[in-house]
């Protein structure tokens, strides 16, 4: 997907998660600038102002963006987004795989998250 086509699904998934008060900058960078994730955001929750960074030519761009989005939504839940969670990645990438499963948008095999 062109990142012009994944801005418009960041607008379409901003109303669909009712993220709209969030200011999100999406950057498509090279793999090599990111090189152990297919996509990261950095949030300020009291703010509401983020960065999706998300690899260029990844195959489940619209997954990723959808993955990242839903750190936002729950970024309540942890407002200073420090260190790894695992429970909150799997919980969000159960929650990613069941809206693109319902949105006919591919996701990566399960093996890989
Ligand atoms: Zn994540």
């Amino acid at each position: 997907m062109s990142p012009a086509d994944l801005r418009k699904r960041v607008r379409y998934w901003k109303n669909q998660l009712n993220l709209r008060a969030w200011t999100i900058r999406l950057v498509v960078i090279p793999c090599k600038d990111l090189p152990d994730n297919h996509a990261q955001v950095d949030y300020r929750a009291d703010h509401d102002r983020a960065t999706i960074r998300i690899r260029e030519n990844e195959p489940n761009s619209e997954y990723w963006l959808v993955h990242e989005l839903l750190h936002l939504v729950l970024a309540g839940l942890r407002p200073d987004h420090e260190g790894y969670n695992l429970l909150e990645e799997m919980a969000i990438n159960r929650i990613a795989r069941a809206l693109c499963k319902a949105h006919k948008i591919s996701c990566p095999p399960e093996s890989e998250l």
